[in-house]
């Protein structure tokens, strides 16, 4: 959970970044703006600001608003009986980031959240700058983390069900919650 007050102010400051990287949200799209701390109350360090653009029942687009270093954790979209898992395309439009596959072993530019080196398994290295794309495929595991100057980071998908996917930190829940009030993204 997070307090009412940090929640405002993760919400200012990612509107900032979005207006520096020159992208539009509207005055409702920053209100309604989730501030994603996956229930580990440490948002500047694992979270992240997501404006959500629209959800069809077959297409989703968000943009996403990290701060300097910010993680947002490994996990992956699943498939169900009744849909095929999310493809995700990132595209960072602002600064730069640097998002993890599977693969190779090779962490050189971005940092593994201290102690949780279990739960961020995949360890292939893209380091991406804006005009950079990535897409990645259903079920794949994958975590990225924003540079020194954070990073904005459109992701245009398939559609997106928040709420079954999986993460590799078994202590995260996905619905943000802030102080009393439940939000959802
Ligand atoms: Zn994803």
């Amino acid at each position: 959970m997070i307090s009412a007050e940090e929640h405002e102010a993760a919400k200012a400051q990612a509107a900032k970044l979005l207006r520096r990287a020159g992208v539009l949200v509207t005055a409702d799209e920053e209100r309604d703006m989730d501030t994603a701390d996956f229930g580990l109350g440490r948002l500047r360090v694992e979270g992240a600001q997501i404006v959500k653009w629209f959800d069809t029942p077959r297409v989703s687009a968000r943009v996403i608003a990290l701060f300097p270093g910010q993680t947002e954790p490994e996990h992956w979209h699943t498939s169900t009986s009744e849909h095929a898992g999310k493809e995700e395309t990132l595209r960072v439009v602002f600064g730069q980031l640097v998002l993890y596959v599977p693969g190779e072993s090779r962490v050189r530019h971005g940092v593994v959240p201290e102690g949780k080196e279990e739960y961020y398994t995949a360890r292939r290295e893209h380091v991406m700058s804006p005009g950079d794309q990535f897409t990645v495929p259903p079920g794949t595991k994958h975590w990225f983390q924003a540079g020194d100057d954070g990073a904005v980071v459109l992701t245009l998908s398939t559609r997106a069900t928040d709420d079954q996917d999986l993460f590799s930190d078994p202590n995260i829940v996905r619905l943000t919650r802030v102080g009393s009030w439940s939000g959802r993204a």
